[in-house]
Formats: C-alpha cells, sequence, structure tokens
C-alpha cells in the first residue's frame, strides 16, 4: 500500500489512542483541504503487508486501543486498504478500526472493489470537507456534513447509524474516555433507507423492501 507516514498514541482520529496512518494520493481535492502535501501518490512509499502488521501491532503493544487510516484517500487504493485491514481483524480483532474517507457511503457501496473494506471497518468517517462547514467544535470531524457511521451496526440493520458523541469525547492524560462500545449511536432514518438497502445489497443479505405495501 502507498503510505506517507504513521503515527503511535495519536488523539486526533477519535476518542481514544489510534495508530494512525496517513495514505498518500488524493483524487477528489477538497478545497481547503489540510493535506494537501499527500495529494500527490509521490508523497508517498510502498508499505509491504508485514512491515504494515509490524507497526500496528507495534502500537498495541503501547496501548493503542485502534487503528485509523486518513488521506490523501484511502479509497483510492481500495483493494489494498481491504486486504490490509481484513489483515489486521484477523491479527488483532479487538483494535478498532476507522477510516475517514472524502467519498460518502453510498458512493463507496457502488464500487465493488471498496466491499472489502467496508466489511471489517469499524468506523467509517465519510463525505468531502467543506470549508463553509468547518467548525472548531466538531472535534474529531473536519466539517459537519462528515458523517461518522457505525459500520458494525449499520451492516446488520437497514438503517445508517450514526454516531451522536463522537465530537464531545476527549481523551484526558494517558486514559480514553469512552471505548468503542459505549458510544451513542443515532438511528438516523426512521424509515429504511435507500443506503439501508444498498448495505443490504452490498453485503448479500435479503434486500429491504422499501414501502412495503
Ligand atoms: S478527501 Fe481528505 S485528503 Fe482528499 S482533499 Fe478532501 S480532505 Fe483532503
Amino acid at each position: 500500500m502507498n503510505l506517507a507516514k504513521f503515527r503511535h498514541r495519536s488523539l486526533s482520529e477519535g476518542p481514544w489512542r489510534n495508530t494512525t496512518v496517513w495514505t498518500a494520493g488524493c483524487s477528489i481535492r477538497c478545497r481547503g483541504c489540510f493535506n494537501v502535501n499527500l495529494w500527490d501518490p509521490r508523497a508517498g512509499h510502498k508499505v509491504g503487508l508485514v512491515d504494515f502488521l509490524h507497526t500496528v501491532l507495534d502500537g498495541r503493544n503501547k496501548g493503542d486501543k485502534g487503528l485509523a487510516v486518513v488521506g490523501g484517500e484511502p479509497f483510492d487504493q481500495p483493494l489494498a486498504l481491504g486486504i490490509y485491514l481484513m489483515a489486521v481483524k484477523l491479527l488483532v480483532p479487538q483494535l478498532t478500526i476507522t477510516v475517514y474517507t472524502g467519498f460518502t457511503l453510498e458512493a463507496l457501496l457502488k464500487r465493488p472493489k471498496a466491499r472489502l473494506a467496508l466489511r471489517v471497518i469499524d468506523f467509517l468517517v465519510d463525505g468531502p470537507f467543506v470549508r463553509k462547514l468547518a467548525n472548531g467544535n466538531l472535534g474529531y470531524r473536519g466539517s459537519s456534513n462528515q458523517r461518522v457511521i457505525d459500520l458494525v451496526k449499520t451492516r446488520s440493520n437497514r438503517w445508517v447509524i450514526q454516531i451522536a458523541d463522537w465530537d464531545n469525547l476527549v481523551v484526558i492524560g494517558e486514559d480514553y474516555i469512552a471505548g468503542p462500545e459505549q458510544l451513542l449511536g443515532t438511528l438516523v432514518n426512521s424509515q429504511p433507507s435507500e443506503c439501508g438497502r444498498m448495505v443490504k445489497e452490498a453485503f448479500h443479505e435479503e434486500p429491504v423492501h422499501l414501502n412495503p405495501a
């Protein structure tokens, strides 16, 4: 996978300590992006799966509770992302995987190459950075259009389930204040949604019929 850098014990990508990995290359190119230096794929270098897993294990041994993948745009390398994350999930199943993407979940569900990664990600922060929606109170997101989606619950429901309190949780000292099991989820749609139907179909479960007669 083409990666630019990593950091252990990062406090910037969610309410627990992460091993954070920056991918190189971004095709989305939002205005006002903070990582313009990572738009060019040449900003990174190839990191093999074994070295990647060593980095993740090293972070786990230092106390990291999660792996966060940020950009650049992680889904510009969808197959490698899926394979690497699946390997992490098999090796360290208790590690929470968060991915930040400039694509929406709906757009990713239309791309078969993105399916493997979408099967193993725990939290997906989706959507492009929109400068006029940027807000200093957003905590671990750049702009308010970006959703924090609990993909574990979304995969098993017909609703997209967003995390309600992601922005308000902070890490204090050496401790993380909440684990993923303590985060509050919100059912965003009261009716089965189009996106929920796409999730069901993407993961080969029985399709949900909207507006059943
Ligand atoms: S998707 Fe992320 S890395 Fe790419 S331009 Fe938007 S904010 Fe920057």
